[in-house]
């Protein structure tokens, strides 16, 4: 048989950047070679004993049986107060639906809502799942660029300027995957203003990084009382609480969409792990105020930051900044285009990469894949010895190309 068997709809997205490059560094350790990955976004620290401890009881307890689609009540539960602690706002656990990560909640809300050629609006650069997730449901990426300078910020003229009849959601993401960018209560502010004018465009706000922010403390979109009844809130327990692994996202908004993301998940996954709602319940009950655990993990990711900006700064010819949140630094690479070592020609941020793999033995993430051809991703949620030592590397490689 042959692959062409493979649907159009499948051939038509792209095998994650960040999880392929993730895999070949993987390959690649494992024939010997000293990879340090900086690529993959999740954090280097492991799940806390509590959080472990849950899902042991949950086991030894025997809540092993198929949990309800939506999830277990006691979980929206949890999250609905956690809303309200966190976020003032008010969501009833029915509005809630419990996915296997906030990437089937992302898929759950565009395959409920899209038709063939609705478009979605957002930011670029943006996560790279955001582009494929919207093209498989059947929708147009409609990707604002952004620039560096004005720190990946979109402004609400262009986006007012974007929004047409075939526009179905606007998905905003604050902190940022890639750029690590926080947007201002003002700047949300100003979005906000632009988005109430149409009610029936849904607004997708997706705030897995909102615990990891250096300065301040995160505002939802949705607690903009004119656009919440548009508005479904993204989130999850991997980042801010280490749980990658254990695959727990959820949804908050409209009812309506809440009933068919449900209908939906019901039909072709239905409810997650039982094991790893429990744990998220542990995690989630904890208010992160009082969590040693967050403070720990957000004060090494801010150490980390603060190392590697110095040593990006250090590197001649790359332009970069100092993000606010989450544990991503997106620098412009682009004065490297149309250099060579005598062996390799950098042409684009891929090849950058690539060449980075090869000579130094560090693996990072191309910008194209994020929506800006300029730009490499680079995850910090590595240990500072980890981070000095690729920032040598890189700069030693570096040096040769002219
Ligand atoms: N949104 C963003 C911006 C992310 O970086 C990630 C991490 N991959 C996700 C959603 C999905 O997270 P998960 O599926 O692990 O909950
Ligand atoms: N969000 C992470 C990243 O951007 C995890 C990998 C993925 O699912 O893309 O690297």
């Amino acid at each position: 048989m042959k692959n062409s068997i493979i649907s159009q709809r499948i051939q038509n997205i792209a095998e994650s950047a960040t999880l392929e490059m993730t895999r070949r560094s993987r390959e690649l350790k494992a024939r010997g070679l000293d990879i340090i990955n900086l690529s993959i976004g999740e954090p280097d620290f492991n799940t806390p004993d509590p959080v472990k401890d849950a899902a042991k009881d949950a086991i030894n307890n025997n809540i092993t049986h198929y949990p309800p689609v939506a999830g277990f009540k006691i979980l929206q539960e949890a999250i609905s107060e956690k809303l309200k602690r966190d976020n003032n706002l008010e969501y009833p656990p029915e509005q809630i639906v419990i996915s296997n990560g906030a990437k089937q909640s992302l898929a759950n809300i565009f395959l409920s809502i899209l038709d063939p050629g609705d478009e979605v609006i957002i930011a670029a650069p943006y996560w790279v799942s955001y582009a494929d997730i919207i093209k498989l449901a059947g929708g147009k990426v409609v990707a604002l660029p952004t620039d560096i300078e004005n720190h990946f910020k979109l402004r609400p003229e262009k986006l007012a300027a974007a929004i047409n009849k075939k526009t179905k959601a606007f998905l905003f993401n604050s902190p940022s995957n890639p750029t690590g960018m926080v947007y201002t209560v003002a700047e949300m502010a100003d979005l906000a203003e632009v988005l109430k004018k149409y009610p029936d465009l849904l607004v997708v706000s997706d705030e897995i990084y909102e615990h990891i922010i250096y300065n301040g403390k995160h505002v939802s979109l949705a607690s903009f009382p004119e656009i919440k009844d548009q508005t479904v809130v993204v989130n999850g327990v991997s980042k801010c609480y280490a749980m990658t692994g254990w695959r727990i996202g959820y949804m908050a908004g409209p009812l309506f969409l809440a009933k068919a993301c449900t209908k939906l998940q019901g039909q072709y996954t239905s409810g997650p792990g039982t094991i790893s709602q429990m744990a998220a319940l542990k995690a989630i009950q904890n208010p992160p105020q009082d969590s040693e655990y967050i403070h720990v993990m957000v004060s090494a990711f801010k150490n980390r930051r603060d190392l590697l900006v110095e040593k990006i700064k250090d590197i001649p010819g790359i332009k970069t900044y100092v993000p606010e949140g989450a544990f991503y630094l997106f620098p412009d690479v682009s004065s490297y285009f149309g250099k060579s070592d005598g062996e390799t020609t950098i042409h684009n941020a891929t090849d950058f990469c690539l060449y980075l793999l090869d000579k130094a033995n560090v693996a990072l993430v191309t910008g194209d894949a994020f929506g800006d051809p300029r730009c490499v991703r680079i995850s910090y949620a590595t240990s500072i010895d980890l981070l000095e030592e690729a920032m040598k590397r890189i700069k030693t490689a570096l040096k040769n190309l002219i």
